[in-house]
């Protein structure tokens, strides 16, 4: 089940990741209220894109995420599979005891803001980790 919720759609409109190169054929994007999905319907999409003025917000899947942050993991291991595992698993042991993800998109995405920016999710807005 790929997470579309409002929190996640929230979570996802932050330069950090909008910004993150993407195949935008291969996309799943909402705005306002509309979904686009560019895998099902591509015309629909850019028909949608012309007349409709809502801010586009991409919603990356699990395997978009996971391409963000792999190449800049530290030494855990060099088999692709293993790392991101890896990497996964030593960010959700370190995370605060009160953190459930609600989706592994979420987490996925909470592990790339980590990782690349150093940010964590308040349940409002990204903010830096204090050092
Ligand atoms: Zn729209």
């Amino acid at each position: 089940m790929t997470d579309r919720s409002k929190e996640y759609i929230k979570m996802c409109d932050c330069p950090e990741i909008q910004e993150q190169e993407r195949d935008g054929h291969n996309s799943y994007f909402v705005c306002g209220e509309h979904h686009l999905d560019m895998t099902k319907d591509a015309d629909e999409y850019f028909h949608h894109l012309i007349k409709c003025k809502e801010k586009l917000i991409w919603l990356p899947r699990q395997d978009q995420l996971q391409e963000m942050v792999w190449g800049k993991l530290g030494d855990y291991c060099t088999n692709k599979i293993s790392s991101l595992a890896w990497g996964v698993w030593d960010f959700y042991l370190r995370a605060d005891d009160n953190y459930y993800p609600d989706s592994m998109e979420q987490l996925w995405l909470a592990f790339v803001m980590k990782e690349l920016y150093s940010k964590i999710w308040d349940g409002e807005k990204w903010k830096d980790i204090e050092r």
